[in-house]
């Protein structure tokens, strides 16, 4: 990663890039207002050398990878594995056996709780998350306890949605197995601290998932610097397609694990009494995988790699101090989450209108955000709100759109008023 000062972006020349962007919603009768699409945290818009990407395959190499012996055989699996390699590159990982493609971080979280889990995590046994998860970090642990009698322990949460440290401290044992924490929650855009929690947990020789759905395409990730045991991250979150993402595990850990789906591609060998296993990665993929996904994403990565992480992370952060700027002058407005480290998310409530309901009157201003509990209800518990309106940005946002967030508030304060 460049360490020099983020370059500021062309966001004219990248929005050219996204035809999605350049539309009116709900027009009929010509009353349309110009898309704002504030929505990036559910999934990012896909910049055409994605989408081209994707076409081109199925249009000039389609076909099954890795067991065939013809030409578009050939072009398929060097694709597919080019982007598995381009994934390694991008999250700094040794080996491209460590990369393990899968249809998402919840695929990610679930294959780890499935094979790893099982494997490994006994009675008393401990899993520590914090009270900031997305119900995909929360879940899998849940089924994995409840299977094999471990204990879900929770660090919580202070009231400006920042993991309690101390706490989290003093939860760690030489009970604790694994920690599965956040890159980055999307609920509040809060930013863990990843390193560190990873280095408390191996301090009492547990390992460290991290959940990186939101921060992939947002912060700089080095797995070998955070020394993460696993890392999880969706490509569509990441101006890539749906469908496909990535786990990436440390080998000696990944070589330890058995499978935990049964298919093709994942053997080398097969008899009725007997199977065994395909070497890493596939080892972890049975069956044909989202071939045309994974080189879209490969393809996502280099328009990352292209544009600059940091240099995206600055606009963003630049578009964030402007709206929390904006949201704390706004009456009636509460922002719900205002942690010291803070990425590309802005959740909040207005007083007197139900988020839902906020949702859909910006809505029909053209602003497309979210509303509901992020799939991280026990967030809004803690915040003692059945939801949130949330605006999260991403590289081709603008200060006009912010500016276009704020009009289309006014218009529901008005409305509710
Ligand atoms: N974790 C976090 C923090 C997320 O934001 C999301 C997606 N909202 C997920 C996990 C799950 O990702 P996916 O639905 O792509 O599997």
């Amino acid at each position: 990663m460049n360490e020099s000062r983020p370059a500021m972006l062309d966001v004219q020349a990248i929005r050219a890039e996204f035809p999605v962007l350049a539309q009116r919603v709900h027009d009929a009768g010509g009353q349309g207002r110009p898309l704002a699409y504030l929505d990036n945290a559910a999934t990012t818009q896909k910049p055409l050398a994605v989408v081209d990407a994707v076409r081109d395959f199925y249009l000039r190499d389609n076909a099954n990878v890795h067991r065939g012996v013809h030409a578009l055989s050939e072009r398929a699996t060097a694709a597919y594995e080019g982007a598995r390699e381009k994934v390694r590159a991008f999250i700094g990982a040794e080996s491209a056996r460590e990369i393990i493609f899968v249809r998402g971080t919840t695929e990610a979280i679930n294959l780890v709780a499935a094979a790893w889990g099982r494997a490994n995590v006994r009675e008393g046994d401990e899993i520590l998350i914090t009270g900031l998860e997305h119900h995909s970090n929360i879940v899998p642990w849940q089924m994995l306890r409840d299977a094999v009698g471990a204990k879900l322990v929770v660090a919580p949460i202070n009231r400006r949605g920042e993991v309690d440290m101390e706490a989290f401290e003093r939860l760690l044992s030489p009970r604790t197995k694994l920690v599965a924490i956040s890159h980055l929650s999307n609920a509040l855009g809060t930013i863990n601290p990843v390193e560190r929690m990873i280095s408390l947990a191996h301090e009492v020789g547990a390992l460290a998932l991290v959940d990186g759905a939101q921060a992939a395409a947002h912060l700089d990730v080095d797995v070998r610097r955070l020394d993460a045991d696993f890392y999880a991250m969706s490509a569509h979150k990441m101006y890539g397609p749906t469908g496909i993402g990535a786990l990436y595990g440390k080998r000696e850990i990944l070589e330890t694990m058995p499978p935990w789906q049964g298919g093709g591609d994942m053997i080398s060998m097969v008899t009725f009494d007997e199977t065994r296993y395909n070497e890493l990665p596939y080892r972890f993929e049975a069956g044909t995988p989202h071939i045309a996904g994974a080189i879209g994403f490969g393809h996502a990565l280099d328009w990352l790699e292209r544009v600059g992480v940091a240099n995206i992370a600055a606009h963003e952060t630049r578009l964030l101090d402007y709206a929390t700027e904006r949201a704390r002058a706004f009456p009636g407005l509460t922002i719900i989450g205002e942690a010291a480290h803070k990425a590309s998310i802005l959740s909040f409530t207005l007083e007197g209108v139900h988020p839902h309901d906020l949702g859909t009157i910006l809505d029909r201003e053209g602003v497309a955000i979210r509303a509901g509990h992020h799939c991280a209800m026990p967030v809004m518990d803690f915040f003692g709100v059945p939801a949130t309106a949330r605006a999260s940005f991403a590289a081709y946002n603008t200060r006009e759109e912010v500016d276009a967030l704020f009009a289309a508030l006014e218009k529901a304060r008005e409305l509710f008023a």
